[in-house]
């Protein structure tokens, strides 16, 4: 998967980067002082990520948790996220990092116990619910066999229970999850769309049955599970594709267990699409009419996307999943 590997000095004899080492025996690696002195430095394509993808380890600096923005989670209760990596091995077209970085090669933060500090900082000027998400620019689940970090944020969150923390994914690589005894307050949440959405746009993310099927499994484990119908996007056939997949999600998941089911129809900063239109410029997204919308970002017009967005709820409260448990992501 990866090309070289280039270690910050300052966590070469982490056990984390000694474990990732072993596990990749042949591969180059170099020491560096600070990733920011390399990373992005010279403009790497994205699409370079097919040939030629580099693995960071070194500490995340700066800014450990950020406030979210609104509409990003339920509302009525505080959102942050915390970064514990940049960049994905995934690969859909619509993808935000394309424009974020200069490049998508992979960086690991290892200093999970500063994030956890600032978590907790962030959690002592709140009373109540306060929520954490983790994967915001990366997938949370996706590389968890290699990175180990799960048991200590299992660790940390048991400790406050009225702290939560999603999981956000796209992956199936739920090995690393079902070690852990569930938490109630540790969410994981898989991003679904249907099969022939996946297969067209979500370049190598695993299939849908198979999100299912690891859904399942964590289910039935007793692993609270949320949903993201996100993004949507518009083809001919969309509301049969919707009840399709709502069909299938009901075969192997009790829906009305689920803690949320989210819905944001597909968007792009100025930047991304762009980069979307550079990177894939035969995509079906780019089909669709987009016009700029009220937060800058490039969307359906606004009646089109409610017109969606009533029809995937309809499908979705069809299937008893109770009305506060269905939000709007970032509308
Ligand atoms: S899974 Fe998420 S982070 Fe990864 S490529 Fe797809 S949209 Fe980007």
């Amino acid at each position: 998967m990866f090309s070289r590997i280039l270690i910050e000095n300052e966590v070469k004899d982490l056990p984390t980067t000694q474990k990732i080492l072993k596990r990749f025996p042949s591969l180059p690696y170099q020491f560096i002082d600070r990733i920011d002195d390399v990373f992005g430095r010279v403009k790497k394509p994205y699409l370079q990520k097919r040939q030629n993808l580099q693995l960071f380890l070194g500490k995340k600096r700066g800014q450990l948790v950020k406030e979210a923005p609104d509409a990003y989670g339920l509302a009525g209760e505080p959102h942050y996220y915390f970064i514990h990596a940049y960049n994905c091995i995934y690969e859909c077209e619509y993808c935000y990092l394309q424009g974020y970085f200069h490049s998508p090669d992979i960086v690991l933060f290892l200093n999970h116990d500063e994030i956890a500090i600032e978590i907790q900082n962030t959690l002592s000027r709140h009373e109540g619910t306060v929520w954490f998400h983790a994967g915001e620019f990366s997938d949370s689940l996706a590389l968890t066999h290699l990175t180990g970090e799960l048991p200590f944020y299992f660790d940390l969150f048991r400790k406050f229970p009225h702290a939560k923390l999603e999981l956000r994914t796209k992956s199936a690589n739920t090995r690393e999850l079902l070690k852990q005894t569930p938490c109630p307050n540790i969410v994981t949440s898989f991003s679904l769309s249907p099969q022939e959405r996946i297969k067209k746009t979500d370049l190598k993310t695993p299939s849908l049955k198979h999100r299912l099927l690891a859904m399942r499994e964590l289910q039935e484990a007793g692993f609270p599970l949320g949903i993201h119908l996100d993004p949507i996007i518009h083809e001919d056939n969309f509301e049969e594709s919707y009840q399709s997949l709502f069909a299938e999600m009901d075969h192997y998941l009790d829906l009305t267990s689920l803690e949320y089911i989210s819905m944001g129809v597909v968007r792009f900063t100025s930047n991304v699409f762009h980069q979307v239109k550079k990177n894939y410029p035969d995509s079906e997204l780019l089909a669709a009419e987009f016009s700029s919308s009220f937060d800058g970002k490039v969307r359906y017009p606004r009646p089109f996307r409610q017109w969606i967005l009533g029809k995937i709820r309809d499908i979705a409260l069809g299937y008893d999943v109770s009305p506060e448990k269905v939000y709007l992501c970032m509308e």
